[in-house]
């Protein structure tokens, strides 16, 4: 009988081998971080970052920002959005 043991797998395995479709470009350097944005170097630890919501995933991101993350949701991303709200002249 099926105790369905093996259908439990599924979440590993896609997320295995979206990470191992990335590898190579990783590897070449021509990846940049779906965190801050800055180039991974190849050669650097990587993870393959979740989506906000857990439901996909946004690309390789550099493990210190990944692991940033973790704690507080989205610092970096709110403290880059700060610097950019204020310009609103409208001289027309
Ligand atoms: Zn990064």
């Amino acid at each position: 009988m099926v105790r369905g043991s093996t259908s439990r797998r599924g979440y590993g395995t896609k997320h295995q081998r979206i990470r191992a479709s990335w590898s190579p470009k990783v590897a070449a350097g021509l990846v940049n971080c779906a965190r801050c944005g800055q180039p991974i170097e190849p050669g650097r630890p990587w993870d393959l970052g979740h989506t906000d919501d857990r439901a996909g995933w946004t690309g390789p991101e550099h493990r210190v920002c990944n692991r940033r993350v973790g704690g507080r949701n989205g610092a970096a991303v709110t403290n880059a959005a700060r610097g950019k709200t204020v310009r609103t002249s409208r001289n027309w």
